[in-house]
C-alpha cells in the first residue's frame, strides 16, 4: 500500500497554489452570482473516489452545480450524511456514483491493511464489505488479469453503493417519481474497457445493470449510449 514519495520543490508548489487561488477569483462568476440569491443550487450530488485522477470537473463546470462527496473507494457509508444532505435537502436531480480503473482503495481493501491506523482501517473495511457484497451478487467470474479484475471490482462496488442508496425509502420514492436519477459510472483512466483513455461508461442506472436496458432510457439522451460493463 506504500506510495513512492517524490522530491518536490515547495517554492514551485506554493506559486502554483497561489496562481490557482488567483485564477478562481478571476474566473468567479460574480455577475450571475449577484443576480441570484447567493445560495447553492447544485444539480448533481457526486460521490467519487478521492483519487486525484478522478477530479469532480470530469462532469463539467463544478461551481454551484456539483455537490461533491469524495472518499477512498467512493463509499456511501463513509460520507452518508453528506450524500443525504445533497439528495434530500438540496434535492439534486442527479446522483452520480463514480468508480474508476486502478483504484488504490479497491486494491488496498483486497490486501492486508491490518497495520494501518484505525481510521484508515475502518474506511478500508467499509470498502472490503462492499467488495464482498458485490462479488456475492455477480453473475460471472472475476478475471485472472489484475488490471481487469480490479476494474471489475470497482464496477461491482458502484452497484453496491447504489443498492444501498435505494434502501432508503425517501430516495427510492424520489427515483420512482423521476425526481432523481442515480447514475453509476466508471471512469476508465487506463483504457481497460477498450474504448480509449479517460472515457466514462454508464454501468448502472437506478439499480439497473443491464447495458441493453440502460440504453433504452430515452430520457437520458446520448448518455444512455455510454452503457457498458465488464463484470
Ligand atoms: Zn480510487
Amino acid at each position: 500500500m506504500s506510495h513512492e514519495r517524490v522530491e518536490l520543490d515547495y517554492g514551485v508548489l506554493v506559486r502554483e497554489l497561489e496562481a490557482g487561488l488567483d485564477a478562481f477569483v478571476q474566473g468567479f462568476p460574480l455577475d450571475s452570482f449577484r443576480k441570484g440569491d447567493y445560495k447553492q443550487y447544485p444539480v448533481i450530488t457526486l460521490l467519487a473516489c478521492s483519487d486525484s485522477r478522478v477530479p469532480g470537473n470530469m462532469v463539467g463546470n463544478m461551481f454551484n452545480r456539483v455537490f461533491t462527496v469524495e472518499n477512498i473507494g467512493n463509499q456511501v457509508k463513509t460520507g452518508e450524511g453528506s450524500i443525504l444532505y445533497g439528495l434530500l435537502h438540496l434535492g439534486t436531480p442527479f446522483m452520480i456514483v463514480s468508480g474508476h480503473s486502478d483504484c488504490g482503495a479497491i486494491k488496498a481493501a483486497s490486501s492486508d491493511f491490518s497495520g494501518e491506523p484505525e481510521a484508515l482501517r475502518k474506511e478500508l473495511e467499509t470498502v472490503q464489505q462492499s467488495l464482498n457484497q458485490g462479488q456475492a451478487g455477480m453473475m460471472g467470474n472475476l478475471s485472472n488479469d489484475d488490471k481487469l479484475k480490479f476494474t471489475q471490482l470497482a464496477e461491482l462496488n458502484v452497484d453496491v453503493q447504489i443498492e444501498y442508496l435505494l434502501s432508503y425509502p425517501e430516495i427510492k420514492e424520489l427515483v420512482e417519481g423521476k425526481h432523481l436519477y442515480i447514475l453509476g459510472t466508471m471512469l476508465d483512466l487506463h483504457d481497460v474497457y477498450g474504448g480509449g483513455y479517460a472515457r466514462t461508461y454508464l454501468s448502472n442506472v437506478n439499480g439497473e445493470k443491464n447495458p441493453d436496458l440502460i440504453k433504452g432510457y430515452a430520457e437520458l439522451g446520448s448518455i444512455a449510449s455510454k452503457a457498458k460493463r465488464i463484470s
